[in-house]
């Protein structure tokens, strides 16, 4: 294995010693390429420079006690980016694609898949862009398809802890019938001021409102937001916000545990009702929202106030990071042993 200190590994960019791209012309795939070269020739007319068609997906992959590297849930991922092609009218990468580039670009780049015991993992970017020269406003007739990967420690050093988010009315991410359902880049580059604004106040990320009446909540930066009331998992149900796998996961263990799920739009008013919030994606799983600060109102929204996660959040993470590591049998069908 490579000499990395695992545990000191941060949420950042590493370099490992490949990556694969595959390159779509005249309505044809063609067959994977691998390259040692972090970087890409580009036209300068190329249309995910200009136009902004460009779309990425974000998994991980784990070894487990038994040394065996895991994917969880790839063809969810490979879906989405269907999808996401299809919402910015770009070419599809078919599923068999997708995964031949997934499972090889984790495979020869093994020595870079974390140890068990280090709370570390691979992180996989897939990414497709418009690649062909266009000047006028249109869809590329080329794409090119890559992944890379790259080790990243754990999202939480030390132990699962709460944090504190800010509520954003003056900048939105994505239009009601944007783009907001599709991971593109431009959602994230529209969040930025956003963002950036809720870091420099030292709160760990912005939460958007509907763009429309911002009477709901919508999404934590690029995590999914959920709540807990009594048995009940709620998350937001928003035509502007990323299906996240996360938490359609944690959704299904919800149900799975006895708890009624509601998908339904979550008004602001909610926040000083629910026992437990957080946000969840591939980066952090689950990130414990500790308190909410709300910067027109002034107003506070506290929980876990002895400082701690809420116990059924935190119940979900054990099951889920359980099966994504293998620690837990697989009852869902969620997991691919790469061999
Ligand atoms: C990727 C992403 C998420 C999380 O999705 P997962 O599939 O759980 O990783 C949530 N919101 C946004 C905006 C995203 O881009």
């Amino acid at each position: 294995m490579e000499n990395i200190n695992w545990k000191d590994l941060s949420f950042g960019y590493i370099k490992t010693d490949y990556n694969v791209r595959a390159y779509y012309k005249d309505g044809k795939w063609s067959e994977l390429e691998v390259t040692e070269s972090e970087y890409l020739n580009i036209h300068i007319a190329a249309t995910a420079l200009h136009y902004g068609q460009e779309a990425f997906e974000g998994m991980k992959a784990y070894r487990g006690k038994d040394n065996k590297i895991r994917l969880f849930r790839w063809k969810e991922n490979a879906k989405r980016m269907m999808n996401s092609a299809r919402g910015i009218i770009m070419a599809e990468v078919p599923e068999e694609l997708f995964r031949d580039a997934v499972f090889k670009a984790v495979k020869m780049n093994e020595k870079y898949v974390p140890p068990y015991d280090s709370g570390a993992a691979l992180y996989i970017r897939p990414l497709l862009i418009g690649s062909g020269p266009e000047v006028g406003v249109r869809p590329s007739r080329e794409y090119t398809f890559l992944v890379f990967v790259t080790p990243v420690g754990p999202y939480f050093k030390g132990g699962v802890k709460p944090v504190s988010m800010m509520i954003c009315r003056d900048v939105d991410r994505a239009a009601p019938l944007g783009t907001g359902v599709y991971k593109v880049g431009g959602n994230y580059a529209a969040s930025l001021r956003a963002i950036v604004r809720a870091r420099d106040a030292d709160y760990a990320n912005a939460i958007f409102l509907d763009a429309k009446e911002k009477k709901y909540i919508d999404e934590c930066g690029p995590a999914n937001f959920f709540a807990i009331k009594d048995n009940t998992y709620i998350t937001p149900k928003s035509d502007s916000i990323l299906p996240s796998i996360t938490n359609k996961s944690l959704v299904e263990l919800a149900e799975s545990m006895g708890m009624t799920v509601e998908r339904r739009p979550v008004l602001y008013e909610e926040l000083s009702e629910f026992d437990e919030v957080g946000a969840c994606g591939t980066a952090a799983v689950i990130s414990p929202i500790g308190k909410i600060f709300d910067p027109d109102t002034k107003k506070v929204f506290e929980y876990c106030k002895d400082g701690k996660p809420g116990k059924i959040q935190m119940k979900l993470y054990e099951m889920l990071t359980g099966i994504q590591k293998g620690d837990l049998p697989d009852t869902f069908g969620w997991i691919t042993i790469l061999d």
